[in-house]
């Protein structure tokens, strides 16, 4: 089962990825978690990726692509994987279904997790996330355990720097500019669902478990 999701920044991708892989026991391949840790381990790629990231500007193609296609390579993707946060961008999409055409196979569901702009500014606000496992909590939507400390490692959670309302409303025009086309493109290859990602997230974890029926 190939699974891309989509959706606005903090729109809930990354949570509702985690839920996904754990019950179908298929990885999540977060392309923002991956520069993260690049940037962490102090890589040539993680410094180049920074500075795009850090103005809530898109990573160029070029420095994305191959370290996907490198990534689904991996022995823990054949029976499958749920992408999150790529393909961010129509000409990312073509080299996936052209990556994946060349091994005959195709993405069986691209899930939109709807989410209105307004919604989006408070969610990010309150994000927190775990630099140790990636896991991401709300502070008031879903908190951790103990305060700040994450349930999962234990590790102090952190604000994400682009998480900063300056940075968030040039992130939402990216993605409205780059990435909402996507939505067409997957309809079209016919493979297109949306969900509401305005309910608790439990709600909307159940409405996508019936899509991948
Ligand atoms: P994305 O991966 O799309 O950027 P996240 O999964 O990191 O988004 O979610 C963004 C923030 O919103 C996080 O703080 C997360 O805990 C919170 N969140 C996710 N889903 C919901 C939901 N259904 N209701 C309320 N808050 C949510
Ligand atoms: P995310 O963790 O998905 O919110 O991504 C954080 C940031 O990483 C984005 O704002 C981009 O700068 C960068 N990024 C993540 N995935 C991609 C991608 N597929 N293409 C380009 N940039 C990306």
């Amino acid at each position: 089962m190939k699974i891309v999701m989509l959706g606005a920044p903090g729109a809930g991708k990354g949570t509702q990825a985690r839920m996904i892989s754990e019950k179908y026991g298929i990885p999540q391949i977060s392309t923002g978690d991956i520069f993260r840790a690049n940037i962490r381990n102090q890589t040539e790629l993680g410094q180049k990726a920074k500075s795009y990231m850090d103005q809530g500007l898109l990573v160029p193609d070029e420095l994305t692509l191959d370290l996907v296609v490198d990534r689904l390579a991996q022995d823990d993707c054949s029976n499958g994987y749920i992408l999150d946060g790529f393909p961010r961008t129509i000409p990312q999409a073509e080299a996936l279904t052209f990556a994946l055409k060349s091994q005959k196979t195709k993405i069986d569901y691209a899930i939109d997790v709807e989410v209105p702009d307004d919604n989006i500014v408070q969610r990010m606000s309150g994000r927190r996330a775990c630099p140790g496992c990636g896991a991401t909590y709300h502070i008031r939507y879903n908190p951790p355990v103990s305060d700040n400390i994450c349930d999962e490692c234990g590790t102090e959670l952190i604000q994400r720097e682009d998480d900063k309302a300056e940075t968030v409303q040039k992130r939402l025009d990216v993605y409205h500019k780059k990435t909402q086309p996507l939505i067409e493109y997957y309809r079209e290859q016919g493979c297109m669902y949306s969900v509401d990602g305005t309910r608790p997230m439990e709600d909307v974890f159940e409405d996508i478990c019936k899509i991948l029926k």
